[in-house]
């Protein structure tokens, strides 16, 4: 037996942690840090003597793009094209590098991206994805869509009316476990120079419709899928074609979640309770205890994310910390609930 091999197969979720650096504002107040990376799978809390945690990964707070690209999601692009799906979160609280690390720093700014090292995953998951794909015999086709999530309601980011179409999610009768998502734009994308149009367009337009909601953004989900289909005919003539996907997700920010995993006593108060937020902690939960019952259809996130989370797919989950003492609070509630899906 291969014990690395069985740990891999047991693992159904791998957990990342990504510290930013202290940001301006922190260094002109002298801001002290609460995080000391141990190892390259340590964190440490300096404040709480003997507060250590252990993940796949710690990076470094200067660890670059194409670094966090290559150890979390570059493993996946194959897995993708052979049919399976696949899930990455960005979790945190605000401010700590969740849209840095999906989108990335010119994502809106128009910089040609291939000479860009603040691109984020979003971007370099597409290259890659098309670099790959021309290596390959069979056809294939790339579509994808973007969609908002905020207060239980899904917003379409690529179709091009302001105001909202009726989104709505069925069940897939044909295919157990999977929701069709009904009513949503998806765009074929033919190169990976496509890309950045659709993630400026699907920006600008959560800028609009966050202004006419007067909604606040640290409290909305993101969800980018990338489907991928190919399609090879066999010796026999018979064509053999195989559906993967790639959600990348930009959670809403975790600032809510107490340090149990349930909803903070003042936000519950004030009516911040974030569903989808909070079932998704539950689902990892489930998924981690290999339960019989896993609450996907407890909230809209999770029901989107049915067919991708849980069974022959893989899900990593990149938790964003700040290294400031001031946010030491966030920080444990973060590495708590990143800990748990371990
Ligand atoms: P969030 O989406 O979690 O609210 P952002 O991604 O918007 O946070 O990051 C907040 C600010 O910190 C941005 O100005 C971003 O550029 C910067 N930032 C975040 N992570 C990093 C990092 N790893 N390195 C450098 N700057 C970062
Ligand atoms: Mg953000």
């Amino acid at each position: 037996a291969n014990p690395k091999r069985d740990k891999e197969k047991t693992q159904p979720i791998h957990v990342f942690i990504r510290p930013r650096p202290l940001n301006k504002q922190e260094h002109e107040t002298r801001s002290l840090t609460c995080i000391d990376i141990t190892g390259p799978k340590d964190i440490a809390i300096k404040q709480q003597y003997g507060k250590r945690y252990t993940f796949d990964k710690v990076f470094d707070p200067y660890a670059k793009q194409i670094d966090v690209y290559k150890t979390v999601v570059k493993p996946l692009i194959p897995e993708v094209i052979a049919g399976y799906n696949c899930t990455v979160f960005a979790y945190g609280q605000t401010g700590t590098g969740k849209t840095h690390t999906m989108a990335g720093g010119s994502a809106s700014s128009g910089v040609s991206w291939q000479n860009d090292e603040q691109a984020g995953i979003i971007p370099r998951a597409m290259a890659h994805l098309f670099e790959e794909l021309c290596l390959i015999p069979q056809q294939y086709t790339v579509r994808v869509s973007y969609l908002e999530l905020y207060n239980e309601e899904l917003f379409d980011l690529l179709c091009d009316n302001v105001e909202n179409k009726n989104i709505r999610l069925f069940e897939d009768h044909n295919q157990k476990g999977s929701v069709i998502i009904n009513g949503i734009s998806t765009e074929t994308v033919c190169n990976k120079n496509e890309v950045y149009n659709i993630l400026q367009k699907g920006q600008e337009k959560r800028r609009t419709a966050s202004t006419l909601l007067n909604a606040q953004s640290s409290r909305s989900h993101t969800v980018f899928i990338i489907m991928v289909h190919t399609c090879e005919t066999t010796c026999e003539g018979e064509e053999l074609v195989k559906t993967g996907k790639l959600n990348l997700v930009d959670l809403a920010g975790s600032e809510n979640i107490s340090r149990s995993g349930a909803v903070d006593r003042r936000a519950r108060e004030a009516g911040n309770i974030n569903q989808s937020l909070l079932t998704l902690g539950r689902v990892i939960k489930a998924l981690v205890e290999k339960s019989a019952h896993i609450p996907y259809r407890e909230s809209k996130l999770t029901r989107i994310l049915q067919d991708s989370l849980g069974g022959r797919t893989k899900t990593s989950i990149i938790a964003t910390i700040s290294p400031a003492s001031s946010c030491l609070e966030e920080t444990l509630s973060t590495l708590d609930y990143a800990h748990r899906a371990k």
